[in-house]
């Protein structure tokens, strides 16, 4: 018998095996418990035949990894401690000082922020394409280019891209030496409104298929749908990929916590049903709100007339878009008025971020983001739309709207 501070923890009492309920059990661990020495050194971390430590994959880390690439369409996944976290895995893992990658103009800001700082300390160059000009991408590839990031659509101001264009201009540009990785931030289409690895069959029967090379999500977003857990994804359909990315994830220790993975887990079955509803409260107000005096422009990829729409409709065959939208009011409205009706919103609150059940507005200062280039004269509002009743939210709007006249 041991001392019973010992039996704490070496108590001999085992669960029987074979519990199933409709959620996993949550396993936690940094130690993983090798049975032997012999186990301890032929350890893999390479596959999901074991475990080898915390930081390497559990049974709850697997399990959200194997439902992310049904999501996607993926063969791999590694999980990240955010969005942001899997954007700089992916490109800490492929570029090195000297090489060049390429970013839209219109991508999530921070995505910039980091090329900026830490990818242009390190020696690794950056440029800023179209992503509405195929061409421009084209030209902005050299030898030097290693790394292409797309994103659909573009970041506050929604411009939807030609992705199936955009990827067949990477492929055409690989040599011999040199095949360039291209890397999506599928935040917004969440593995659902399209099919990343999948884009577009081209040209019949047996033809080769268009597909980003890696996709990454913010699961923040959608799939977490609370608004309260931080997590990212990088998911892949090409071993060799996915174990150049695992080697830099494992080097940099980018684990996530397993209370986070199984709030994921648990708002994974959910997914469908809230982008659905999320999509539909969306559309209802974008079109609501571009009949309204005080607004220019409604910038909602489903919306004809929107930037790209058409490339929406080829892509998105599903029909489905995300719950975000952005207006551009009309010029008469300086910024203080503007900041005045999302200060009279009582149901929409202030805050970054999107894909939880509470609607979101943030109000942004385009030409400092985008520069000469941006076309709007009035101040552009985002709006990232919840899970309320979408009645409810129309009168807020409303309201809000009547206190800028
Ligand atoms: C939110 C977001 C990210 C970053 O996700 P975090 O988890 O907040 O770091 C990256 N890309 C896009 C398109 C996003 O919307």
């Amino acid at each position: 018998m041991h001392d019973k501070t010992t039996e704490l923890i070496h108590h001999p009492y085992q669960a029987p095996a074979g519990f199933a309920a409709p959620q996993l059990g949550v396993y936690k661990a940094s130690t993983v418990i090798f049975a032997n020495t012999a186990e301890l050194r032929s350890r893999d971390w390479k596959h999901k035949t074991g475990y080898t430590y915390g930081l390497h994959g559990t049974p709850t880390t697997f399990a959200l990894e194997e439902r992310l690439c049904a999501l996607e369409g993926g063969l791999q996944c590694l999980l990240t401690c955010s969005g942001l976290a899997a954007v700089a895995l992916v490109n800490m893992a492929l570029l090195r000082a000297g090489d060049e990658v390429l970013i839209p103009s219109n991508a999530y800001g921070p995505s910039k922020a980091l090329a900026e700082g830490e990818l242009a300390a390190w020696g690794i160059g950056h440029q800023l394409y179209d992503p509405l000009q195929p061409a421009d991408l084209a030209a902005k590839i050299s030898a030097k280019t290693k790394l292409v990031w797309l994103e659909v659509p573009g970041s506050v101001s929604m411009e939807f891209p030609d992705l199936p264009a955009l990827l067949r201009v990477c492929r055409a540009a690989n040599t011999a030496q040199r095949s360039i990785v291209t890397a999506l931030d599928n935040t917004w289409g969440a593995g659902l409104a399209f099919n990343a690895f999948d884009v577009l069959a081209e040209g019949g029967l047996g033809s080769a298929v268009v597909g980003a090379d890696i996709s990454i999500q913010a699961l923040t977003k959608y799939p977490s749908g609370g608004g309260d857990v931080l997590m990212g994804s990088v998911v892949t359909r090409n071993e060799a990929l996915h174990l150049r990315l695992k080697a830099t994830h494992m080097r940099t220790g980018m684990g996530v916590g397993a209370n986070d993975v199984e709030a994921v887990l648990r708002s994974l079955p959910s997914m469908a049903l809230r982008y659905a509803a999320h999509d539909a409260a969306g559309r209802a107000l974008a079109q609501w709100l571009s009949t309204q005096p005080e607004v220019a422009q409604v910038l909602h990829p489903a919306l004809p007339g929107a930037p790209g729409h058409a490339h929406w409709q080829q892509l998105c065959r599903s029909g489905q878009a995300a719950g975000l939208f952005s207006v551009v009011f009309q010029p008469r409205y300086s910024p203080a008025q503007v900041d005045a009706f999302c200060d009279a919103l009582r149901l929409f609150k202030l805050g970054f971020s999107w894909g939880g059940p509470m609607s979101l507005v943030v109000p942004y200062d385009m030409p400092s983001m985008r520069g000469k280039a941006w076309p709007y004269a009035g101040v552009l509002v985002r709006f990232s739309l919840g899970l309320e009743a979408v009645a409810d939210l129309q009168a807020d709007l409303q309201a809000a709207l009547a206190q800028m006249a």
